[in-house]
C-alpha cells in the first residue's frame, strides 16, 4: 500500500512538499486551517490534489505515514499534539525535501541577519557560476526546487521554527550569526530552549563538515564549549584574525583559510556597519570552504545589492539621507543600525514592543541620536525610556506624520533612520508595508 504523506499548511513551502510526496510515490492531502491564497489553491486543484481549507478533517490527517508541516504552526496547536501523541512523525519541508536530495546544503541560522546573509552567499556562489537554489525562509520551498530541478548546492535560511522540525537533516556548512532572546513565546519564555532549538543545525554533522560561528557572541561561544560540536568549527570576529577563521586588521578583513589567505578593505564591502561586517564574514568563508576564488568572492561582497528593509538607503532629499530598515523588529537589529550611523540621526522608532529593554541603546542613542520621532498606537515605554537623554521627541501615529515630523526635525547631512525596535502589527500589515509606506511618504516630500 502507498505511504500516506499529509501536509498542514498550504503556501509555499505545503504545496512544494505535496508536489514532492507525490513524485515520490505518496498518497498526498494537504490540509489548511485557514484560507489558502489563491495562487496556492490554483495549483493544488491543477495538480488534482486532494486537499481542503478552514477546517482540518481528523480522520483524514491521523492515519498519515509522515506529516509535513508549515513552520508557522506552533507545535503547542491541537492537531500537533494528537499527531505526537500517536507517535506520527511531524517534520518541517526542508527536513523532507533534504532526504530526496544529494546536493550540499549551505544552511545558516542566528536571531538576526540570517536573509542577509542567505542572499549574500547565493550572490556569490551565482557568480561564481555554481549550480545553486535558494530556499528556507526566503525564495521557493525546497521541496519543490528539488522535485523540479537538480541542483548541487542549496543555500537554505533556517529559523529556529523550521529546525524544531528537523531530525535527519544535515547541513554541509552550517552558519550561526549571533543569538539573542526573540520568538520566547514560543518556547515558554526560556531562553535556553530557544538555543536548543538553533544549535540543531549542527545535528548530524561529521568531521567531514564545517560550523561557521561568531566567536564574539557570547552566547554561542558558552554553548560551543558545552557541546563541542564535531564539524571542523571556523570563527569569525571583529577581533584579530584567528589561524583559521576571518577576523579584521587595519581596517581589512581577512580571512585564514588552509594555505589561502583572504583580504579586503572593510570600505569596499557594499554592506556597511559592523553587523553586516559579520555577514560578509560569514559568507566569506563558506565561499573559501567551497573553493570560490578570492576575486570572486571579493566582487560578490562588493557588489551585493543588500535587501530591501535591511538599512536600505534609498533616497536623499535635500541633502538628508533616509534609511529604512523596517526589518528591524527588535533590540539587537536596532543596535547594529544605530551603531552604524555617521551623521546626526532622527531616528524613527516603535509599533509592537515585545518587552523591550530600550536601555541597552541609551549609550548608542546619546552619541548618534539628535531626535526620536515615535511612531506607535502606544509609545509610553519609549517616551519613558528615553526621557532623560535631553533630546527632542514626538509622538506620531501614521507614517505620514512621522516623515514628515522627522523631516521638520533633520537639515542637510543628517540621517533620518526608520530602525522601529518592534513589531509592526498596530499600525501595518507586516513589516514589509511599514517600510513600502515609509519609503512612499518620504518620495511625497
Ligand atoms: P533575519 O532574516 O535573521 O531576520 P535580516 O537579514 O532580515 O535577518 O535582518 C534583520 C534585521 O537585522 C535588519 O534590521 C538588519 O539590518 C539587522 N541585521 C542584519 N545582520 C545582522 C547581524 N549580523 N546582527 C545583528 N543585526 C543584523
Amino acid at each position: 500500500m502507498k505511504k500516506r504523506a499529509v501536509i498542514l499548511g498550504a503556501a509555499e513551502s505545503g504545496v512544494g512538499a505535496a508536489i514532492l510526496a507525490r513524485k515520490q510515490g505518496y498518497d498526498v492531502f494537504v490540509s489548511d486551517l485557514g484560507l489558502i491564497k489563491d495562487k496556492y489553491k490554483s495549483e493544488l486543484i491543477e495538480c488534482h490534489f486532494d486537499f481542503e481549507e478552514g477546517h482540518h478533517t481528523e480522520e483524514k490527517i491521523l492515519n498519515a505515514d509522515v506529516v509535513i508541516k508549515s513552520p508557522g504552526i506552533p507545535d503547542k496547536a491541537p492537531m500537533i499534539v494528537k499527531l505526537k501523541e500517536k507517535g506520527i512523525q511531524v517534520i518541517s519541508e526542508i527536513e523532507f525535501a533534504g532526504r530526496y536530495t544529494s546536493a550540499k546544503k549551505i544552511c545558516i541560522t542566528g536571531s538576526n541577519g540570517k536573509t542577509t546573509t542567505t542572499l549574500l552567499i547565493y550572490h556569490m556562489f551565482q557568480k561564481a557560476g555554481y549550480n545553486v537554489g535558494l530556499a528556507g525562509n526566503v525564495g521557493q520551498s525546497m521541496a519543490w526546487q528539488v522535485a523540479e530541478n537538480n541542483f548541487d548546492y542549496y543555500v537554505i535560511e533556517l529559523s529556529s521554527f523550521q529546525l524544531d522540525g528537523m531530525y535527519e537533516f544535515k547541513a554541509d556548512i552550517a552558519i550561526m550569526l549571533n543569538i539573542t532572546p526573540d520568538h520566547l513565546d514560543r518556547y515558554e519564555y526560556k531562553f535556553q530552549n530557544y538555543i536548543d532549538s538553533k544549535f540543531l543545525i549542527a545535528q548530524n554533522q561529521t568531521e567531514a563538515d564545517f560550523f561557521i560561528y561568531c566567536s564574539d557572541d557570547p552566547v554561542v561561544l558558552i554553548e560551543i564549549a558545552k557541546r563541542k560540536p564535531v564539524a571542523r568549527c571556523i570563527p569569525f570576529t571583529l577581533g584579530l584574525p584567528p589561524d583559521e577563521g576571518a577576523g579584521v586588521l587595519d581596517n581589512k578583513l581577512i580571512i585564514n583559510w588552509e594555505q589561502n589567505i583572504f583580504t579586503m578593505s572593510i570600505l569596499d564591502i557594499a554592506l556597511q556597519g559592523s553587523h553586516n561586517t559579520y555577514n560578509s564574514m560569514a559568507a566569506g568563508i563558506s565561499g573559501m570552504v567551497v573553493n570560490i576564488r578570492s576575486e570572486k568572492i571579493r566582487e560578490s561582497l562588493s557588489d551585493f545589492k543588500g535587501v530591501e528593509h535591511r538599512l536600505e538607503r534609498f533616497l536623499k532629499v535635500h541633502g538628508i539621507e533616509f534609511i529604512n530598515d523596517s526589518k528591524a523588529t527588535n533590540i539587537n537589529s536596532t543596535w547594529y543600525a544605530l551603531e552604524s550611523m555617521t551623521q546626526p540621526t532622527v531616528w524613527i522608532v516603535g509599533g509592537i514592543d515585545k518587552g523591550n529593554d530600550y536601555s541597552q541603546l541609551h549609550e548608542l542613542v546619546k552619541s548618534k541620536v539628535k531626535a526620536i520621532v515615535c511612531l506607535g498606537t502606544d509609545n509610553s515605554r519609549i517616551l519613558e525610556a528615553f526621557k532623560n537623554v535631553g533630546i527632542d521627541m514626538i509622538e506620531t501615529q501614521s507614517m505620514e506624520d512621522a516623515v514628515r515630523s522627522a523631516y521638520y526635525l533633520a537639515k542637510n547631512g543628517d540621517t533620518v533612520l526608520l530602525s522601529p525596535a518592534c513589531a509592526s502589527f498596530d499600525l501595518f500589515e507586516n513589516y514589509e508595508d511599514r517600510g513600502r509606506q515609509f519609503k512612499q511618504k518620504v518620495r511625497e516630500l
